[in-house]
């Protein structure tokens, strides 16, 4: 029982490694215990103590594989940003000065900068949302740590640019929304509070960054 519970766990775990989850952390626990539980029969003593050693290096394994120990692999000090070319040059000129504010701030972090398409792992997509979603703009990682995907929703930001900037400025705006969508993706889907550039909204949010943004920042690292 314990070995097949030893096979199984294995198999999970080589499923697991490509995208090296905190469930490893669990399914190792799971196997101590479950060996522990053999302990008490003596019969099953050697089976049990193998178990033990299982679980204590699949928990190991987890720890020690990038990324494992609490943060996904995304949160990382170099990316590189690619800026889809449908945006005008304008409208990049402006993602560009969101991108330098984030280098600016954050002198440590390493932002490189292209004009195209979205290749693999590390990479943020700034890309034009094309439907409303009544966001100005949203990210989502595409799955499996492969990078972290920015819709900029340039239309609804050029809409309300007056109720949410004085006197109507759709540049700060865009400004302002990619600068928030990229600390999303460096930083996860939690909002700050009042004050910050990830606070929620744009009547909440902060122009620019702030000693919060760049706390949390540190933080989740
Ligand atoms: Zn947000």
């Amino acid at each position: 029982m314990l070995l097949a519970n030893g096979w199984l766990l294995l198999l999970l775990v080589l499923l697991m490694i490509p995208t090296c989850r905190i469930e490893m952390l669990f399914l190792g626990a799971l196997a101590v215990v479950l060996a522990g539980a053999g302990l008490l029969d003596n019969r099953l003593r050697r089976a049990a103590l193998a178990g033990i050693a299982l679980g204590i290096g699949v928990i190991a394994f987890a720890l020690l594989v990038s990324g494992c120990g609490g943060q996904p692999r995304r949160y990382l000090m170099s990316y590189d940003v690619a800026v889809d070319p449908s945006f005008t040059v304008a409208q990049q000129t402006v993602i560009v000065e969101a991108v330098d504010a984030w280098r600016t701030a954050e002198p440590a972090l390493t932002l490189r900068l292209t004009v195209g398409p979205c290749p693999g792992i590390t990479t943020f997509c700034v890309a034009p949302e094309t439907v409303s979603t009544g966001e100005l703009g949203h990210s989502y990682d595409p799955g499996d740590d492969r990078g972290c995907v920015s819709k900029i929703a340039v239309d609804e930001i050029a809409k309300f640019a007056s109720v949410w900037t004085a006197p109507g400025d759709p540049d700060a705006l865009l400004r302002q929304t990619v600068e928030h969508e990229l600390g999303h993706c460096m930083m996860g889907s939690e909002h700050l509070g009042s004050g910050a550039l990830m606070c929620a909204t744009p009547d909440c949010a902060s122009m620019t960054l702030t000693v919060a943004d760049l706390a949390h920042f540190a933080e989740v690292r």
